[in-house]
């Protein structure tokens, strides 16, 4: 599938100032989430931009996908974090077989990289915060328990309920 950015203009790299002057294009291939079954190569024509502002050290620039893909990836965001579910959920092998009757392939390897990548989404941070006991061992030994209220998700288990531990931080 060949696809193109319609914004006007660009965003330069060095001094976030916009500009319209386009310089040329260049393709870039995307491996995104399967459609029908089938994988998708994703071909986008990427403009690069002439910086207009003459103290800016950079003089041409490429747009980039925010929201789509990360540079220098291949992939897209959403079919990374399709391959990074997979991979949390099955693991290597088994995860790889799953991905390719989902029209995803990947293999072993890279599946458990994507796993163990520091690209994974980030944490949002935390607004509402819940802090509760929580039993080791119910009537004689409690922990204490952090839980993001607003996510419904535990963000950690601390081993005992002393207020220690939140002064080390
Ligand atoms: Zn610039």
């Amino acid at each position: 599938m060949r696809a193109q950015p319609t914004a006007k203009s660009a965003r330069c790299t060095a001094c976030r100032i916009p500009s319209r002057r386009v310089h040329g294009f260049y393709w870039r291939s995307l491996g995104d989430v399967a459609c029908f079954g089938r994988p998708i190569l994703l071909l986008i024509r990427i403009r690069r931009f002439r910086c207009t502002i003459p103290e800016c050290p950079r003089r041409t620039f490429a747009e980039t996908l925010p929201g789509v893909a990360r540079l220098p990836a291949r992939q897209t965001d959403r079919l990374r974090s399709v391959h990074r579910a997979i991979g949390l959920a099955l693991s290597g092998n088994p995860g790889a077989r799953h991905a390719a009757t989902l029209g995803v392939p990947i293999s072993r390897s890279t599946l458990l990289h994507r796993v163990c990548s520091s690209d994974a989404d980030p944490i949002p941070p935390v607004r509402v915060l819940s802090v509760d006991d929580w039993a080791w061992l119910k009537g004689s030994s409690y922990g204490t328990i952090l839980c993001d209220l607003e996510r419904r998700r535990v963000i950690d288990l601390l081993p005992d309920r002393s207020a220690d531990l939140w002064r080390r931080g």
